[in-house]
């Protein structure tokens, strides 16, 4: 069966159709700008990245772009819209609704809708490009993929603030946790190479891309992840702010004299690596200018290490151990000198990493000695596989 994969946001909307027999990706791309004007990326398999401008008022418009492109012409991957099988939507927020994927009808779209505002950014979104799909694919069973539902197994120990209980019970405010897709891909995978015991696992999984989050993985399941009700917590991001002490929003506040939402936004955009380094939000960039010299590229390098290193050993004591440390997404999955920094606190644990294994670049690698404690292994994530997956197994 064919399966498409849509990941929707505000203005975008990434797309790409799996063959869910082979795993194999028949066509991938981007659909940008929409509802300002609109510029659309087509890449069938094995050719060229075709760009064009199209006019994408909504998402409707954008979608049938989509399927036109896949059916039609040339570089169609389809000979019509009957052999998409299924559509796979990718969904920021399940809240306390959701701890696995789900088909979709009218009573989810309502129970989704009820999330949004816990992500008033992402759900109304993931909802419009749901609604797209519904009308111009009618008959094709769609499945909702939720990032917080992995983490829907963390024990209340773990998901409850130390605020006022009522703000749980009245506004649901708790640890959510995202990135859920790929903690659940990568720490299965984990599992499976590893030939660890399923039922006695103990995996921490680092999924280090723009926006960044560590997982405890006990027995299979998520007992604790570093992003919480939003995914601003944690780790320090590309330009997210990740922990930090709550009564500087007051303080920048009045020193700055901006308001919540100016705040927000300097913690949300203006923040993380991006902001300590004054350099750029891409590790690729940061690299690039430590070797330079630039002194800010290195803190915000050194930053970002030692806050990973330091939930590693949080999630080792949460779980009473830990197996293997995984790293994963893009910076997780290509920066060796991130992934050694990280590593150079985990002997403790007993993790000894090789650092010739470590030159490796996105593929799957053991990159601790045959003597280490724990084992350090870089496992690539893929999102829309796993959506892919999710969306077969339940149809
Ligand atoms: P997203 O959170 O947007 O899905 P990704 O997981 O794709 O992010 O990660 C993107 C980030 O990965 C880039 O911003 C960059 O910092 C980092 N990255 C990608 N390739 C490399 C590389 N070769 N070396 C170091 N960092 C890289």
């Amino acid at each position: 069966m064919n399966v498409l994969v849509i990941n929707c946001g505000s203005s975008s909307l990434k797309y790409q159709l799996i063959d869910s027999t082979t795993e194999s990706v028949l066509a991938k791309g981007l659909c940008e700008r929409i509802g300002i004007d609109g510029a659309f990326t087509y890449q069938p398999a094995g050719k060229d990245k075709i760009r064009t401008e199209v006019e994408m008022p909504d998402h409707t418009v954008a979608i049938q772009t989509v399927i036109d492109a896949l059916s039609k012409g040339e570089n169609a991957v389809i000979r019509s819209l009957d052999e998409i099988g299924a559509v796979g939507h990718r969904v920021v927020h399940g809240g306390e609704k959701f701890s696995s994927s789900t088909r979709i009808d009218d009573q989810v779209i309502a129970a989704i809708t009820e999330c949004n505002e816990l992500a008033p950014l992402h759900n109304p979104a993931n909802l419009i490009g749901i609604d797209a799909c519904r009308k111009l694919m009618p008959n094709v069973p769609m499945v909702a993929v939720f990032d917080t539902a992995f983490h829907q197994t963390m024990p209340r120990k773990a998901f409850l603030y130390g605020l006022p209980y009522e703000y749980y019970e009245k506004y649901g405010v708790r640890r959510y946790g995202f990135h859920g897709t790929s903690h659940s891909f990568v720490s299965k995978r984990a599992i499976e190479a590893l030939h660890l015991d399923p039922e006695h696992s103990k995996v921490i999984v680092c999924h280090l891309g723009n926006g960044s989050s560590v997982s405890a993985v006990l027995n299979g399941k998520s007992v604790d992840t570093s992003m919480g009700l939003t995914p601003l917590e944690g780790l320090i991001m590309g330009t997210r702010s990740g922990d930090m002490d709550p009564a500087i929003m007051e303080f920048i506040a009045h020193k700055e004299d901006l308001t919540i939402d100016e705040v927000m936004t300097v913690l949300n955009k203006k923040s993380g690596v991006q902001g300590l380094s004054g350099v750029s939000s891409d590790f690729r960039d940061l690299d690039a200018a430590k070797k330079e010299g630039n002194e800010r590229a290195r803190d915000a390098i050194d930053v970002f290490a030692y806050r990973v290193a330091k939930y590693i050993g949080a999630y080792a004591a949460a779980m009473n151990g830990v197996d293997a440390v995984i790293f994963t997404a893009g910076v997780g999955e290509n920066d060796a000198a991130v992934r050694e920094l990280i590593c150079e606190n985990l002997t403790f644990l007993g993790c000894r990493l090789d650092k010739e294994a470590n030159q490796v670049h996105g593929e799957e690698k053991v990159i601790s000695t045959a003597d280490s404690a724990v084992t350090a292994m870089v496992i690539p994530t893929n999102e829309e596989l796993a959506i892919a997956r999710e969306t077969v197994a339940l149809l």
